[in-house]
């Protein structure tokens, strides 16, 4: 018997470009799954409509992209602590009474990415934030979890780091100023660096004191296909032992929605290397 297609959708502007339809087609081909996952290019002022009208069509459940991350949680009936640690939601789905449910895989998804690639463990390790966007206040809750020693936040408008060291509210957090992170002689000794800002996107590097790099595992949560970002580029020519970009990420934080919506896990290696090639 054929199973009628599972509808899903991804909602933002601009997402034409996106690899989740590749991703989650891919997942669903590990389960025999027969999932019908499209990109809807929605305007800020549309979201509401276009989530209603996607439901009435049949629609399961959607990943929400950018700009909508903060708009579609105002909407949403229930969220996960994930989702209003982040005040943002990129997983939705409507439950047995239709009510718009979301969730913040970005969290763990980066988290996931990074017990692959740095085995070594959070515990102990101090940590460099570069960002305190959405994405940074999707990352920090599961570092603190596993334990991280400090977690520094540096942000190019201060106040919002200060904003969100105190909505996190950790006394492990600590926010520094650029000029602090760049001034301070000797340089603070920390193992990871997270760029978690879209810095590359425009191809702009964030300041940050080359000596903090040497030997020291960097993670850039934008993402390249084609060549390294170029803050994975400058870490790595700076001496870095390992630079990774956000591809696994990506894929990771696919695996957690996908598990939300078909309480099924994913295997995500053959996918990245698949779309590393
Ligand atoms: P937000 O718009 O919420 O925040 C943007 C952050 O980047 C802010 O901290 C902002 O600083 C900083 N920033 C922007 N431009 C520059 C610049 N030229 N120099 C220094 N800092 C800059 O975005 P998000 O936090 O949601 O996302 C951040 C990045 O993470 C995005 O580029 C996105 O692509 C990536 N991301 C990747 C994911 C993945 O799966 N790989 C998942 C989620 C996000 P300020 O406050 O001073 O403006």
């Amino acid at each position: 018997m054929i199973q009628n297609p599972l509808f899903y959708t991804l909602f933002g502007h601009p997402v034409h470009h996106s690899l989740s339809p590749t991703i989650h087609s891919l997942f669903a081909k590990q389960f025999n799954l027969n999932l019908n996952y499209t990109t809807t290019d929605t305007q800020p002022d549309s979201v509401r409509l276009a989530l209603e009208s996607f439901k009435a069509q049949g629609g399961l459940g959607a990943n929400i992209t950018l700009p909508l991350k903060e708009m579609v949680y105002k909407l949403c009936h229930k969220t996960t602590i994930a989702a209003s640690h982040a005040q943002a939601v990129n997983t939705i789905y409507w439950d047995e009474n239709d009510n718009l449910c979301g969730d913040n895989t970005d969290g763990v998804g980066f988290l996931n990415d990074l017990k692959i690639k740095y085995p070594e463990g959070i515990k102990h390790r101090k940590i460099l934030i570069l960002g305190a966007g959405g994405a940074a206040a999707g990352i920090i809750p599961p570092l603190l979890d596993e334990e991280a020693d400090e977690i520094y936040i540096v942000n190019r408008a201060k106040e919002r780091a200060l904003g969100l060291a105190k909505k996190l509210n950790n006394k492990k957090l600590k926010v520094l100023s650029v000029a602090q992170l760049n001034g301070s002689n000797p340089a603070i000794a920390f193992d990871i660096i997270i760029n978690a800002t879209s810095a590359s996107l425009l191809n702009e590097l964030f300041p940050v004191p080359e000596s903090i790099i040497k030997d020291k595992f960097v993670y850039d949560l934008v993402y390249n296909l084609k060549s390294p970002t170029c803050f994975v580029r400058w870490a790595t020519q700076k001496g870095a032992k390992q630079a990774h970009d956000g591809l696994g990420m990506l894929i990771e934080q696919a695996a957690a929605a996908f598990y939300i919506w078909h309480h099924k896990k994913p295997d995500t290696q053959p996918i990245y290397s698949f779309l590393r090639q």
